[in-house]
């Protein structure tokens, strides 16, 4: 027997992030945050229902929280490479208007 009520919230969001992992399969782009790409499937699933656009708000708050955290540990040492960065950004944006 399972207590159904405080289960139920830990296993929604568990779900909502296999899902939106199975989703993120068929995005456009490998490295897809699925905010405002084209061809995000994420995206595409909350636009026809298919995905509960508030689980994938909860999503996005819990992945930009992960992701802030480790940017500002990173940034430290990887300083010298921004400059890399900047240059691989720019031909993405380059590419992705072919
Ligand atoms: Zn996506």
């Amino acid at each position: 027997m399972r207590e159904v009520g405080c289960v139920d919230a830990a296993q929604g969001l568990e779900t909502t992030f296999d899902l939106i992992f199975d989703l993120s399969k068929n995005c456009k782009f490998k490295d897809c945050k699925h905010t405002s790409e084209i061809g995000c499937a994420v995206l595409q699933a909350v636009d026809e229902g298919n995905l509960d656009a508030a689980l994938y708000e909860n999503y996005m708050k819990m992945g930009e929280k992960k992701h802030f955290e480790s940017t500002v540990a990173e940034r430290r040492k990887k300083d010298k490479s921004f400059g890399n960065m900047v240059k691989d950004y720019k031909n993405l944006k380059k590419n992705n208007r072919e």
